[in-house]
């Protein structure tokens, strides 16, 4: 049976200002959703407060994994679950290796596996090569000197080693030059399978270019508004989010396109 992320209802907000205001969304194993929206609209709050940081407050709704209360559960259980997270600003990490770092994260999804650090060094290795990584990123510190692009290629490697059943990318794309931008929107293509589903979170349509959604959401304060097929996608370049939310009924003081 295909695991399904529900979110329904969703409030919550930050430092005591309200950011989502009733979000509904559901995303299942092997479906791939675009979530489309002006900058401020909400799009990382959503996948923070997914993910559990507690940096944001839930005020009502819910959000459920296979009808399990994600809300209830720790950040790493909610890892640990089948969730992920690809920050839109990735942190570095001092002292710690990639390697290392995602070799703990391997282990306590699959603890069963039994994977030596040197099985997964080699592992890690093949999984990197089509994201033309080099082999020295592995023994550098989490994050530390890493360019935009590597860095947003780093958590991308960081979902095809894990295979989380749903994975949310936040702005993935952004800062990507072309060619990162085509390698990482084929490694996602990759991951496609019954077995995987993605939420990727993005402010411009380029990304879909390269990879298809099964369904386009578009959010705008703190609710979606619109869902469609990639059709929606085409629409929003052609006319700009004013015009499409304005055709939703929406009156808009201001959008920051
Ligand atoms: P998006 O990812 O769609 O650009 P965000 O979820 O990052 O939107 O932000 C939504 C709104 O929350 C914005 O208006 C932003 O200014 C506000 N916001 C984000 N972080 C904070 C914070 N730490 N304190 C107060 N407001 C914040
Ligand atoms: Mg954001």
């Amino acid at each position: 049976m295909a695991s399904v992320l529900n979110v329904s209802g969703l409030t919550a907000g930050i430092e005591g200002k309200q950011i989502l205001k009733g979000l509904s969304l559901e995303a299942k194993q092997g479906e791939i959703h675009a979530i489309m929206g002006p900058n401020g609209s909400g799009k990382s709050t959503l996948a923070n407060v997914i993910m559990g940081n507690p940096k944001y407050e839930v005020t009502g709704g819910k959000i459920t994994l296979d009808k399990k209360n994600v809300l209830e559960m720790q950040t790493d259980e909610r890892a640990k679950a089948g969730l992920f997270l690809s920050f839109q600003y990735p942190f570095e990490i001092q002292g710690l290796t990639f390697s290392k770092f995602l070799h703990a994260a391997y282990k306590s999804h699959y603890p069963m596996e039994a994977m030596s650090l040197v099985k997964f060094r080699a592992k890690l290795k093949e999984t990197a090569k089509p994201l033309n990584m080099g082999e020295d990123f592995i023994d550098r510190e989490l994050n530390v000197g890493f360019s935009g692009g590597e860095k947003k290629r780093a958590e991308i490697l960081q979902m095809m080693v894990l295979r989380p059943k749903i994975a949310i990318l936040d702005e993935t794309d952004s800062g990507l030059d072309i060619d990162s931008l085509k390698l990482v929107s084929q490694a996602i293509e990759r991951m496609r399978s019954p077995e995987f589903g993605a939420i990727v979170i993005t402010h411009y349509k380029r990304i879909l270019n390269y990879l298809k959604p099964d369904f386009v959401h578009v959010m705008h304060d703190g609710k979606i508004v619109k869902s469609g097929g990639m059709e929606l996608a085409q629409q929003l370049e052609e006319k700009g989010y004013s015009e499409i939310l304005a055709e939703t009924g929406i009156k808009i003081l201001e959008v920051k396109d």
